[in-house]
């Protein structure tokens, strides 16, 4: 669980790259696209935090479960920034970082509903 709350800056460790997997798995994605995802997911974010695209995903599982939990609560509970409190831009972040893994899904013919 930590992993997903305080991952190191980069690159991917084995166990953040499994992680990010059974992530993208639990949310129906098959294993072929997780494998390629994966490889873009590290090439594309060298040399800048993958903190939120992480949390990304477990923030989408909390607002599938339930749709009522506002942004600012799941920044709070998951926002990787090192702030004492959480403040809007953290959620707005955590926001954006849910559309962009919602458009990521898509693109990978990946449905999530709910959301
Ligand atoms: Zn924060």
């Amino acid at each position: 669980m930590c992993s997903w709350i305080y991952p190191p800056r980069e690159p991917l460790a084995p166990n953040e790259a499994l992680n990010f997997a059974l992530g993208m798995r639990a949310l129906g994605m098959s294993e072929e696209h997780v494998k390629s995802s994966l490889k873009l997911a590290q090439v594309k974010e060298r040399g800048r935090p993958a903190a939120m695209r992480q949390v990304s995903i477990r923030a989408l599982e909390i607002k599938q479960s339930d749709p009522l939990k506002s942004w600012m609560y799941i920044a709070t509970k998951l926002c990787p920034c090192e702030k004492e409190s959480h403040d809007v831009g953290c959620s707005e972040k955590l926001r954006q970082a849910v559309i962009d893994l919602k458009a990521f899904l898509k693109k990978h013919n990946t449905t999530v509903h709910g959301v």
